[in-house]
């Protein structure tokens, strides 16, 4: 089997996110503008040939992990036969998706049948008035019953993401947590990224993992996954507790990944304006560019907080997180 690559600064790249569409059925404030994107010209995307050929063509370097996002992948026409044909490609080990859950009730079993093994399901609250807030149009009945498909459809881990927000949800970091003694879920807090454009959260929206931590006295620590999150686990919990810290403590060290934009660019590093097209290339160019891409990964992505906001130069709906 192909070896990893190795980049300038010796980390090994495993790790490719897919982003299979900008499209999105709801319109979470941290992540995309309220009237939604821009929609691109139909020419300008990936086709799904070029998707898979980009998936074989990282394979080929030693990818052996994909996650599938967006957007929303769900709302893409065809995702189950794009996981299909991903999960086909020689040299993957897993296929992940990462959604905000809503259309899991009619896809979790057809996913799952079509090779998907892990999902992660985006959930920043359990109240429903605070759910339709923060996503500004989504119904929390439908994540929490796209949450319960995902459960019967027997994936081997489900992960719940939440975003910290302070004054929107860190007074639900007990209720949150608890979810992992109801069910056999991961949740992981993930720190607030200053995006681009979205939304008009202030500084006291940013709030650090510790914050968990401290609300959260019980909490044993877990040896890590080789993950990017510290895990934690409540007493008698089914599942652990995860703390992801972009912004107040990064993880570039570690970093093992590429992302490639539904609109065929590579993005070497999340929170730098570089991107490299591979829009319209075959097996062989893709290659060569996703080669020398993961060697222009650069070393971190530099300060992010409140002020010093990201350079993605993209929102998060445009990149897949
Ligand atoms: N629609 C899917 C979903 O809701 O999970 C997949 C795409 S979404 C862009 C992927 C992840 O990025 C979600 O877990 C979302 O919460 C996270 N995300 C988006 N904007 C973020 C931000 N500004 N800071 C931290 N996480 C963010």
């Amino acid at each position: 089997m192909t070896q990893p690559m190795i980049d300038s600064y010796g980390r090994r790249i495993t790790y490719l996110r897919l982003s299979v569409t900008e499209l999105c059925n709801l319109r979470c404030r941290y992540c995309m503008p309220e009237d939604g994107v821009c929609k691109k010209r139909h020419e300008e995307m990936l086709t799904q040939e070029e998707m898979i050929t980009a998936v074989r063509a990282a394979a080929s370097l030693g990818i052996r992990k994909l996650r599938i996002t967006g957007g929303e992948p769900l709302v893409k026409a065809n995702i189950v036969d794009l996981c299909r044909e991903a999960g086909a490609v020689e040299g993957l080990e897993e296929i992940c998706l990462t959604t905000n859950g809503t259309l899991l009730p009619k896809l979790a079993v057809p996913l799952r049948e079509a090779g998907v093994s892990r999902l992660n399901i985006s959930l920043d609250t359990l109240d429903a008035a605070k759910f339709h807030h923060i996503t500004r149009v989504g119904e929390l009945s439908e994540a929490l019953a796209g949450l319960e498909a995902a459960l019967e459809a027997g994936y081997d881990k489900i992960k719940i993401n939440t975003v910290l927000i302070g004054g929107f949800n860190d007074d639900e970091i007990p209720a949150l947590a608890a979810l992992t003694q109801r069910w056999p879920v991961d949740v992981r807090f993930i720190e607030l990224m200053p995006m681009y454009d979205s939304g008009d959260f202030g500084p006291e929206a940013f709030i650090p993992y510790t914050v968990v931590t401290d609300r959260l006295p019980g909490l044993l620590p877990v040896p890590a996954d080789g993950g990017v999150a510290k895990l934690y686990r409540l007493p008698d919990a089914l599942g652990n507790i995860g703390l992801i810290s972009p912004v107040s403590a990064h993880f570039c060290t570690e970093c093992n990944r590429i992302r490639i934009t539904a609109d065929g660019k590579i993005k070497p590093c999340l929170h730098s304006s570089d991107e490299i097209s591979i829009k319209g290339m075959d097996f062989e160019g893709m290659r060569e560019t996703l080669r020398s891409a993961i060697l222009s990964k650069p070393r971190w992505h530099g300060e992010l907080s409140y002020s010093e906001r990201s350079h993605a130069a993209r929102n998060m709906n445009q990149i897949g997180g």
